[in-house]
């Protein structure tokens, strides 16, 4: 939170007046019909895609610790549906990420886990600082024996623009502690969650 109170933000009017003018840019009228409304319902979503902006991942895992009888085993949770925003052209993208951990003394609700995922994806993104992100503060707060986090998503700056290359998925992996100093923790969590795109990963 701290890093973003410096940032003075514009009206809600400086907003909706910047995107006229990228509607300008793009070459059409934001006075006809059809964009009259635009603005508005561009800064809105800008609220729903941003929102991470406002929440403290740290703070949010902190008020969740719980005490546990001797759990030790992997805590995984897979599939995670994640949406974010590419920060070099500020376009979807689009994917899943997979989170574990090693429990130390402490667990986090599962629903806490998904909820760093997405805290940290509605940001400007590059997927390497998300998975980074989600995997440390994960490791600083709730401090257990390792943790593990990879993303797999399509990003459109690839497919609709640029390159043009469709059907890519990009992969990134942030392994700590256990998961990545025991390649039999390592290997257990990717079979967890279905190796095939995660072999190669180990690094
Ligand atoms: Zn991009």
């Amino acid at each position: 939170m701290s890093e973003n109170n410096k940032i003075q933000r514009p009206s809600r009017a400086e907003a909706e007046e910047a995107v006229r003018t990228l509607i300008r840019w793009a070459g059409d009228d934001p006075t006809r019909e059809g964009l009259r409304g635009t603005p508005d319902r561009v800064v809105r979503s800008y609220n729903e895609f941003f929102a991470g902006y406002e929440e403290d991942p740290v703070a949010m895992l902190e008020r969740t610790f719980e005490e546990i009888e001797g759990y030790d085993e992997m805590v995984v949770l897979r599939d995670i549906r994640m949406e974010s925003h590419c920060e070099h052209h500020m376009v979807p993208i689009i994917g899943k990420a997979h989170v574990a951990y090693l429990p130390g003394k402490r667990v986090v609700g599962i629903s806490k886990l998904a909820r760093v995922v997405e805290v940290y994806a509605k940001r400007l993104q590059i997927q390497e600082k998300l998975t980074a992100q989600v995997a440390n503060t994960l490791q600083d707060v709730l401090q257990p024996r390792g943790v593990a986090v990879v993303m797999e998503a399509g990003h459109q700056c690839m497919t609709t623009r640029g390159v043009h290359k469709h059907g890519v998925t990009m992969v990134t992996s942030r392994m700590l502690g256990a998961f990545r100093d025991d390649p039999r923790t390592r290997h257990e969590f990717l079979t967890m969650i279905g190796g095939g795109t995660a072999r190669g990963m180990d690094d």
